[in-house]
């Protein structure tokens, strides 16, 4: 977001912003951020940010953050507050804070005003009839009866359905567009419907609401939008948004439609992720299998990692599905270098070491991140027991299999070499423990033995170790694109969740740092992958969530 209006690596949209500005058509930059506050943000908001406000700081101008409240059947003061708080997250400050119903009278105002000039006019034609006479668009449309009524009749009835009237379904307000153009969108939109609904900031004060092409134009306009960015199927409503600001004469706000994100393997609307939490199907919008900002957050995204996703996707008019292997390689990238390396045994085998002094613990000294030696080092407890994981032992080896196993030689991570002696079975033939002896000279930072082991596993001293909780997720859908097989197939998308998404492990042993973490610090459990601590985390049993593997599929494809 930091190269310049004349860098070779801009946009079209940076393109067509800089011209403006260089044409004097205008000299500071306007943008805004337009969500419903219908339902939580998901990560192709977070697209739409990136760009609204990357704009406004690219060019020194402002984007203001508007919620687009013309529905008051789904909205609701919760989802403003969730909205809030996630654009912050993300990294970004509005400007200004507006509400379309703010504007409600004035675009009340200018509904009489195009009455008056004769655009529009007061239908009760039925929903049915009225699309049969829309027609279709290699055809001219027939107009409606009430097309021509006088603007008195108009005037009385548009006030009459204000005063509530009349029941819903009754009359709308349409403009008279032209119903002969094959966009339909023309021909005679809707601009006012009867909603006998309380609206979450207007309460019952209105029962005439807006729709969306009549609110979102004038609404730019009166913030004087300069640059109104949205998602492609709003390209044929444009001559629509156009058509409105040029009869109302106010300010000629400029639409400009880019290609919306779409992921593999997830659903994205929010109506899609509205059903997946109200059936219970995930546990609320911050679940951390939602592609939702609160759920990726939840997950251990950051910030810088969503942010770069939606760098590395670009902004162009073609539409594309992205893989969601690279929204995990953003993250893989960004947590390499921040993330504090620990160890934590998943599947816990007890290893004893015969030659350690029983009851004595010694202090390994480990750093905590070796991309980066200003995070330092910490002090890991050493004593005779330990837990290794269970496939780091294997009674029979198969050929080149270099961790544990009778009489082979390993090292534990920051401590010292161990050999393995011998082990112990259960009744049911199942090891139970594994006796090793470990060489004193071997000790990390100081080994003098000159041994070259093959293997280097993780541990965790069985005195210290703490329990936690691990939640360990795998993709919500089985499926690339769980909406379009829905479709193709006649099938409900529901069908397509994985019910293996979720898999709890309360076995784990971990390093005892890892009872001081704080809900959200991320870590790198060694050789397992990133993790970060829950807020259901409590003292007696912290909880992690599985952020992503450590396995890097998108790069090993060749496309870094
Ligand atoms: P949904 O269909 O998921 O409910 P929406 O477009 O109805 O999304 P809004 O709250 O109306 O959601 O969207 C706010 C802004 O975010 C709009 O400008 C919209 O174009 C943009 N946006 C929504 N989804 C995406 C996406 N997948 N990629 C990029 N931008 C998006
Ligand atoms: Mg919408």
């Amino acid at each position: 977001m930091s190269h310049s209006p004349e860098s070779a690596t801009s946009n079209f949209i940076e393109e067509i912003v800089a011209e403006d500005l260089k044409s004097g058509k205008h000299t500071s930059v306007q943008t805004r951020f337009p969500p419903e506050p219908n339902g939580f943000l998901h990560i192709g908001h977070a697209k739409a940010i990136c760009l609204d406000f990357g704009l406004a700081q690219q060019f020194g101008g402002k984007c203001n953050l508007r919620f687009d409240d013309t529905n008051p059947v789904a909205e609701d003061t919760k989802y403003v507050d969730a909205i809030r708080a996630d654009i912050q997250w993300l990294g970004f400050q509005w400007d200004a804070e507006y509400y379309c119903s703010d504007y409600f009278q004035q675009l009340y105002d200018w509904a009489v005003v195009m009455i008056k000039a004769g655009n529009a006019y007061i239908d009760d034609t039925p929903q049915e009839e009225m699309s049969r006479q829309r027609g279709v668009p290699s055809r001219p449309g027939e107009e409606s009866p009430h097309r021509n009524s006088s603007v008195e009749r108009n005037l009385d009835l548009f006030a009459r359905m204000k005063a509530g009237e009349f029941q819903e379904g009754t009359y709308v307000l349409r403009a008279k567009v032209d119903m002969t153009s094959p966009n339909m969108q023309l021909r005679d939109p809707v601009m006012y419907r009867i909603l006998h609904k309380h609206h979450h900031r207007t309460g019952d004060q209105w029962c005439i609401y807006p729709t969306y092409d009549y609110a979102h134009g004038q609404s730019d306009s009166i913030e004087h939008v300069t640059h109104s960015i949205c998602t492609l199927e709003f390209e044929v409503h444009r001559p629509l948004y156009e058509w409105y600001i040029q009869q109302l004469e106010i300010f000629p706000s400029r639409q400009i439609e880019f290609s919306r994100l779409n992921l593999t393997y997830v659903v994205m609307s929010k109506r899609r992720l509205l059903r997946l939490v109200n059936e219970g199907l995930v546990n609320g919008w911050d679940d951390p299998r939602m592609p939702t900002i609160a759920g990726l957050r939840r997950r251990g995204y950051t910030a810088a990692a969503i942010r770069n996703l939606a760098e590395r996707v670009g902004v162009t008019k073609v539409k594309s599905v992205t893989d969601f292997s690279l929204l995990e390689f953003c993250i893989r990238e960004d947590l390499n270098k921040i993330a504090t390396r620990t160890m934590v045994v998943m599947d816990p085998l007890k290893l004893v070491v015969t030659n350690w002094p029983a009851g004595t613990t010694d202090l390994m000294e480990i750093e905590n991140n070796p991309e980066d030696a200003s995070a330092g080092s910490r002090m890991v407890p050493f004593s005779r027991e330990l837990w290794i994981e269970r496939d780091d032992f294997m009674e029979e080896p198969f050929k080149g299999y270099n961790r544990f196993a009778p009489g082979t030689e390993v090292r534990l991570k920051g401590a010292f070499i161990l050999k393995c002696e011998d082990f112990v079975k259960d009744a049911d033939g199942n090891v139970t423990e594994i006796h090793c002896s470990y060489d004193p000279d071997s000790r990390s930072g100081h080994d003098t033995t000159g041994k070259k082991v093959k293997g280097t596993i993780h541990w965790v001293s069985a005195a210290e170790a703490v329990d936690v909780e691990l939640r360990l997720y795998d993709r919500l859908f089985m499926v690339e694109d769980p909406d379009g097989q829905a479709t193709s197939e006649e099938k409900d998308f529901v069908e397509f969740i994985n019910p293996n998404s979720l898999h709890v492990n309360h076995a784990a042993k971990a390093e005892a740092s890892l009872g001081q973490a704080q809900a959200g610090d991320r870590f790198q459990f060694m050789r397992k992958g990133y993790f970060v601590c829950d807020p259901d985390s409590t003292v007696a049993k912290p909880v992690f969530n599985m952020t992503v593997n450590l396995k890097d599929t998108w790069a090993k494809q060749g496309n870094s």
